[in-house]
């Protein structure tokens, strides 16, 4: 562990290395940047014939596909992304296992989401396994945390890929497929507790994600596709990232994360899932249990915390910020975790959120917290949480 110290010295925190004895740095600080470095390796599951096969993990390179395929052609193709975390070390040793945190419902998720895209539909135990084995062998790209580096959320993001194959022009089902996953460490975005400044969210009327009816609660590309432009606009606007509403005005995610808002008297209000315009995220259903079981350390306000799912308009939203009513909001997901919101800018004005005068006290700070033992506390009371899947 000397020599990873040394290492981390000359480097900067955003080194990392491989777990074990022998200490070995991968990239020299800087070059790592998210979704741009990729780890060596991919798996790759072919569907032909009704049949999944072939499982195969190779080392990454580009894909081989007909230009008349339907992902390409009519965005016959779905994703996701989960994350693996390292526990931080007890001793000199790095923990030879990481983290999962609930991937089982990130592939419940791909189900749904290849169910409402026509796409072949497989077991998810089976692909569980094999995105294992895929961890396993890319395991020294999941970084190490620093000792100093508290509410870091350094981690090997998984993006699982679901894509039609199928090379023939037309529209219909895709009867060839091929699902592959490749993996991207990042070593950015520190938790809401150490970033107090939080997003600001251009709420338009120009510009909808989703309808009921639509897509929006699955993870096929066209979501994000369609949203570009909106996301420009918000850029214009000075703002960081689209609140999205739906056609009546109702409060639906923010950017790629779920929303909540919690009032002056405790109440954390999220849209419910029911219409099909939110996409059913694993953090926003983690953030929402732990609500409901109230289970916060000492000195958390937790007693008066009241989840509702019930919808918000953006003028209730917006009225309740200026009025002191709505005192926090946030967003929830893998990428961000959990991301305070500062303003909400509508119509031309800007709504700001109250800055906290005990961050402490707060939903956002109390949430990152527990979400920080579940992913980093090497206690096996948190090793054996049940939404901790070691691999
Ligand atoms: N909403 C949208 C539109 C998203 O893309 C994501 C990221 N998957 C989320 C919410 C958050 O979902 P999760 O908590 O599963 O990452």
């Amino acid at each position: 562990s000397g020599h990873s110290v040394r290492a981390r010295e000359v480097l900067g925190v955003h080194s990392f290395y491989a777990r074990g004895s022998n200490f070995q740095i991968r990239q020299p600080a800087g070059s790592q940047e998210f979704g741009v470095t990729f780890t060596d390796h991919m798996l790759l599951v072919r569907y032909r014939g009704g049949h999944w096969m072939d499982p195969l993990i190779t080392s990454r390179r580009p894909l081989e596909l007909d230009p008349a395929s339907s992902s390409l052609q009519y965005g016959l193709q779905i994703f996701e992304g989960l994350k693996a975390y390292r526990p931080d070390p007890v001793g000199p040793e790095t923990e030879d296992v990481v983290r999962l945190f609930r991937p089982q419902e990130n592939l419940q998720r791909m189900y749904r989401s290849a169910a409402r895209l026509a796409l072949p539909l497989f077991d998810t135990g089976s692909m569980l396994r094999l995105i294992e084995e895929y961890v396993r062998i890319e395991a020294d790209w999941v970084p190490v945390r620093a000792p100093d580096e508290n509410f870091r959320a350094v981690s090997l993001y998984l993006r699982p890929c679901l894509i039609s194959t199928d090379a023939r022009l037309g529209v219909r089902r895709a009867e060839e497929a091929l699902f592959y996953v490749i993996a991207s460490p990042s070593l950015g975005g520190y938790y809401s507790a150490a970033n107090n400044a939080g997003v600001t969210l251009l709420a338009t009327e120009e510009f909808v994600r989703a309808w009921p009816g639509g897509v929006g609660d699955t993870k096929c590309g066209g979501n994000y596709a369609l949203s570009l432009v909106a996301q420009e606009l918000a850029h214009a606007e000075g703002c960081h990232q689209v609140l999205w509403l739906d056609p009546d005005r109702n409060v639906t995610e923010a950017g790629v994360m779920n929303f909540f808002a919690v009032t002056s008297s405790g109440e954390v209000v999220t849209a419910p899932l029911s219409k099909g315009l939110i996409l059913p995220g694993v953090m926003r259903s983690a953030v929402i249990q732990l609500i409901e079981q109230g289970r916060f350390p000492p000195g958390a306000n937790h007693s008066s915390w009241r989840l509702v799912e019930r919808s918000l308009s953006v003028d209730e939203l917006v009225q309740g910020i200026e009025q002191g009513r709505i005192v926090e909001a946030f967003g929830t997901g893998t990428a961000a975790m959990i991301c305070p919101v500062a303003a909400v800018k509508y119509r031309g004005r800007t709504f700001r959120l109250p800055e906290a005068s005990d961050a402490k006290r707060r939903l956002t700070w109390q949430l990152s917290r527990a979400l920080e033992h579940l992913f980093f506390d090497p206690d096996p009371h948190f090793a054996a949480h049940p939404w901790i899947h070691t691999v």
